[in-house]
């Protein structure tokens, strides 16, 4: 895929926050805003959710985006399709160039099963997106969590269909932006994973920035 830079000034932004390893986030980002996550120390997996704002029901579908391009990973000029059909962004900039769309997120049950018995207890994943859920919003639960987009995690599918976790190939300051085509809920955990060489077992900080 190529790299496609953004000429959108970080200063000119009007919400800019650095969401530490481990954390969860959520918000609103209205139709026409522009949204970027910048992987401000490299390699690190931006484990996303999006959800139409007025109906949560209708949300990102792996399955619908990955079929209509034609492309297993994501990167600009992808455009996020929702569970109902709908265009809930498009990836408008992206300097790191390939996204994962298949591997999830991490969990207590996948921490066990991937990596050790005593690693289930280990933060994961899919604990922050609850943990944001709970505190942010009134009625979205377990149940709202779908398969996920991981940004600037390296997932390649091998000729013979097997899914590898790999080395990243993502780097300090490289970005990825997004165009929302409807108000969308954001739900991000910046993933806090110690077990995973995508991140080179070391989970760091990202860079949220919007622009109306
Ligand atoms: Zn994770």
């Amino acid at each position: 895929m190529p790299l496609i830079e953004s000429k959108l000034d970080p200063a000119r932004a009007c919400y800019d926050h650095t969401l530490e390893s481990g954390l969860g986030w959520t918000h609103i980002l209205h139709e026409g805003q522009t949204f970027r996550i910048v992987d401000l120390e490299g390699n690190q997996a931006v484990d996303t959710l999006f959800y139409n704002a007025d109906d949560p029901s209708d949300r990102y579908s792996a399955v619908d985006t990955v079929r209509e391009q034609g492309n297993i990973y994501l990167s600009t000029g992808t455009r996020l399709l929702s569970s109902e059909g709908n265009l809930l962004l498009t990836i408008v900039a992206d300097t790191c160039g390939r996204h994962d769309t298949l591997g999830g997120a991490c969990a207590a049950e996948s921490n066990q099963v991937r990596y050790a018995l005593e690693k289930k207890y280990m933060h994961s994943c899919r604990d922050s997106f609850l943990c944001a859920l709970s505190c942010h919003t009134r009625d979205m639960t377990k149940r709202d969590l779908t398969a996920n987009i991981n940004f600037f995690m390296n997932v390649p599918v091998t000729p013979a269909g097997k899914l590898t976790f790999e080395d990243g190939i993502s780097a300090a300051g490289r970005y990825v932006e997004l165009q929302a085509a409807m108000d969308v809920r954001i739900l991000i955990s910046n993933c806090p994973q110690l077990n995973n060489p995508c991140n080179g077992y070391n989970p760091t900080p990202v860079r949220l920035l919007i622009w109306d």
